[in-house]
């Protein structure tokens, strides 16, 4: 048995609106088993003994952050598209030509360089929306998840969780056109041969588990998102959608299926409690009902979603309606949770000229708690008793963080203010570094190898 006792300066406990000072938290084999304000007890002295070997967390120390929606190879577009005009269309063709280039191994040596900026950044788990699945040309790899693999093997390299969200892509338009050109390394052929692919593939490791994904309206025709909604039940998987990120889509979609996307799939059961639906970015009213009243959560991805001038999301309406929110860096043109955090109140702010609308507390929970959720770890994000003993420390006397008090810092820090990241126990990040990856050195190879301008 490993035990560890760290002493936070301030530790941010749960249901709890403002971070609490000088909070021991004992860690027992990669489990929390204490969390002890020493404020709280009685005689104040009792328990001085304890201290003595106990690691000091300088600053204000968090659940583990969870990014709940990825595309790792995104990261190598990262400052190549955002400079002129073009729309999220001739962004998605840049981004083709990325996903033309990868294989097994360079997709791995890719991705754990991107996982580790994630761990850099507080995020011990990430949820990997996963739809390079076979050769360029279409044809298998001898092992048919050769790339989920690769992806389960970087994000234990990177010393993250991952929930390897498999995602089904079949077709290119609404109605129904095959896939083209780079588009067809995505494609599974139909939902079935989708499922018997997934349901062959057990990822190597504890900190892996497999999920299901609906690619969007766009991509799996109506007629087969049931099969994957079937497959995520029958596993007890967590199940992601993206759901109208942009007007085309939904135009495409009333068009050919007479309803929203949102609709459609409310018609199809992948609606519900464990599904998440990626964006939600322009739904109407009875949209934002379907999702709430069904408890399907939302993953919000800010900084994407302004990179790609998509539009801002309904997210006060769809928390009201019932809706759980969670955060993701998405095309990593930005991996931040602080800032991804902060955003959700900040564009609801932009978009109704008024302020106040999520609580510091309700932005931590999103960016902790009810991302590992969405990701079905049900046992993460929360400094609690029982749950995994991620730990993530921010500074609280960088240029930016000075000065603040703790309860800010979701307005105040970056991803370079972590300090220190333990993830099930283990120190994956120490000093602002991580451990077991030079993450400027690897990412800077590994996106040479896939991209030439
Ligand atoms: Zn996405």
């Amino acid at each position: 048995m490993s035990t560890t006792r760290w002493l936070a300066e301030y530790a941010w406990l749960p249901d709890e609106p403002e971070p609490t000072a000088d909070v021991l938290i004992e860690t027992v084999d990669g489990r929390i088993t204490l969390v002890a304000p020493l404020a709280a007890r009685t005689p104040p002295t009792a328990g001085v003994e304890v201290l003595a070997d106990a690691v000091r967390l300088p600053g204000l120390t968090l659940p583990g952050l969870a990014d709940a929606h990825s595309h790792a190879f995104h990261r190598a577009l990262r400052g190549r598209t955002h400079g002129g005009r073009g729309d999220f269309w001739t962004w998605r063709d840049l981004m083709y030509t990325v996903a033309d280039r990868l294989d097994p191994d360079s997709y791995l040596a890719l991705a754990r360089a991107v996982y580790a900026e994630l761990a850099l950044a507080g995020v011990t788990c990430v949820g990997e929306f996963h739809y390079l699945h076979h050769r360029p040309d279409g044809g298998r790899y001898d092992d048919p998840n050769a790339m989920g693999a690769a992806l389960v093997e970087a994000a234990a390299q990177a010393g993250v969780r991952i929930t390897l969200l498999d995602t089904c892509y079949l077709t290119a338009t609404v109605d129904g056109q095959p896939l083209t050109g780079p588009q067809r390394r995505f494609g599974d052929g139909d939902a079935n041969r989708w499922a018997d692919r997934v349901e062959a593939f057990t990822p190597a490791g504890e900190h892996a588990r497999v999920g299901a994904a609906v690619h969007s309206v766009r991509a799996v025709p109506a007629d087969q998102l049931g099969t994957v909604a079937e497959w995520a039940r029958r596993h007890d998987a967590p199940l992601h959608a993206h759901l109208s990120e942009q007007p085309a889509e939904n135009d495409a979609c009333r068009s050919v299926h007479g309803r929203t996307p949102t609709r459609l799939l409310a018609d199809h059961g992948v609606l519900g409690p464990t599904t998440t639906a990626v964006h939600a970015t322009h739904l109407t009213s009875a949209d934002v009902n379907l999702l709430g009243g069904s408890g399907t959560g939302v993953c919000l991805c800010p900084t994407t979603e302004r990179d790609l001038a998509d539009g801002i999301g309904p997210a006060r309406r769809m928390a009201e309606a019932g809706s759980p929110l969670s955060l993701g860096s998405d095309s990593h043109a930005v991996i931040d949770l602080f800032e991804e955090a902060r955003a959700v109140e900040l564009d609801e702010r932009l978009r109704t000229r008024q302020r106040g609308h999520f609580t510091p507390a309700a932005l931590r929970d999103a960016a902790t708690v009810t991302g590992h959720a969405a990701l079905g770890w049900t046992d993460a994000g929360r400094l609690a008793p029982g749950n995994r003993a991620d730990l993530v420390t921010v500074r609280l006397d960088s240029a930016r963080t000075a000065g603040v008090p703790p309860v800010g810092v979701f307005f105040a820090a970056g991803a370079a203010d972590v300090t220190q990241v333990v993830v099930d126990g283990r120190v994956v990040v120490r000093d602002g570094r991580h451990t077991t990856v030079d993450v400027p050195a690897e990412l800077t190879a590994a996106i040479r190898a896939v991209i030439t301008s």
